[in-house]
């Protein structure tokens, strides 16, 4: 197990790295905690294979040193770093049987065959492979290629780090819950270092203790759960995380007042920016009281998910959308109110900071 540091990490792909191309990765600069469950959740394209590449050793950075409890491991090997890693399809041997594929991390590390026998036999009941321990891997199908993909990753209880690059796609929608909630115990157990990138949020946000951000070749954010649902620090995040993600709208700050379409809303505070700049106001849609009060809003449409109802209005002539429970009224000449310590105030789309 280990601690993690990026040290001012960049990455180009292609022939000339150091020219200004378009960087895959752009600084990316931070220090994970040893026995940290992180998962680094992006759009596709985003940099998640790459910074997870970098990590495991698979790809030497263009720019900046990867660090394991102080010791630089830039130009080690995955193996000499002692990482294992999942990948998003199977990597495994064709031609070995299944108790052979998981056997083989723990004898190449030399361990005694009993050992090696008891490790196995209890990989194989996790990823409900027992039946199949002496098949060849080529006649199972894809899912169950993917059981032994895991199984290989997490054999080993000794190493620095564990990285996952969304393991579980091809699983079918049960089997996934079940292994998600293994890896989940695995990580109690062993407290390894685990970093897990998806691209969906649900997943992320049941999974890990600390999500990282990461948009356009750049963490944005690293936070719990909570965090990153009441404070986005970037505007992007606001619309990642949440369903319907938050309401942006522009708007201008006067001292610790914020005007929004002629509307004017007292804000709990006075962003440090200056008067009369143009800023975007981020607010969650769950955050937004609907009744008689406050500022008038035209409904354009309601949806019915569930338990809730999202409601489509618009408000000052800005789109947003506001999340109720099935049973709220929702009166004629419809108004809002907000609460004013659950409005984000963005200059350029990064968050303007509230300690002022
Ligand atoms: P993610 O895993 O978040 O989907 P990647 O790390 O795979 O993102 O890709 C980040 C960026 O780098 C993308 O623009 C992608 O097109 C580019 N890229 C990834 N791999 C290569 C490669 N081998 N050669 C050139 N460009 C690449
Ligand atoms: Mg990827």
């Amino acid at each position: 197990m280990a601690r993690i540091t990026l040290d001012h990490i960049r990455h180009a792909y292609g022939p000339n790295p150091k020219s200004d191309v378009a960087y895959a990765l752009r600084e990316v600069d931070h220090e994970w905690a040893d026995g940290g469950a992180y998962a680094l959740l992006g759009p596709s394209g985003c940099g998640k294979t790459t910074l997870l590449n970098i990590i495991s050793g698979l790809l030497q950075p263009s720019h900046g040193r990867i660090l394991f409890d102080g010791n630089d491991v830039t130009n080690l090997s995955t193996q000499e770093r002692n990482i294992a890693q999942v990948f998003q399809f199977p990597v495994i041997y064709d031609t070995m049987t299944v108790y052979d594929n998981l056997a083989f991390p723990l004898r190449n590390r030399g361990i005694a065959e009993p050992d090696v026998n008891r490790r196995v036999r209890e990989m194989l009941d996790i990823i409900d492979l027992s039946d199949w321990s002496n098949r060849k891997a080529q006649r199972l199908t894809a899912d169950q290629k993917q059981k032994i993909s895991l199984g290989r990753g997490l054999v080993r209880n000794d190493v620095n780090a564990i990285l996952f690059d969304e393991p579980l796609t091809v699983i079918d929608p049960h089997m996934k819950w079940v292994l998600r909630s293994q890896l989940k115990r695995f990580h109690k157990q062993f407290g390894f270092t685990m970093v897990y990138v998806t691209h969906d949020q649900t997943e992320a946000l049941t999974f890990a203790d600390k999500v990282v951000v990461m948009y356009d070749g750049q963490i944005v954010q690293i936070g719990t759960p909570a965090e990153l649902f009441e404070r986005p620090s970037h505007t992007f995040v606001g619309y990642f995380i949440g369903s319907p993600g938050m309401n942006v709208m522009p708007a201008e700050v006067h001292g610790s007042t914020i005007t929004l379409g002629g509307e004017t809303i007292a804000l709990d505070h006075a962003p440090k920016i200056t008067a009369g700049d143009r800023v975007e106001l981020g607010i969650r849609p769950e955050f937004i009281r609907i009744g008689r009060e406050g500022m008038p809003v035209t409904i354009t449409r309601i949806e019915d998910i569930g338990r809730r109802r999202i409601v489509r209005a618009s408000l000052a002539g800005q789109p947003m959308a506001i999340v109720v429970s099935e049973d709220a009224e929702i009166p004629a000449e419809a108004r809002v109110t907000f609460d004013p310590a659950a409005l984000n105030i963005y200059a350029n789309s990064w968050r303007v900071g509230r300690e002022a």
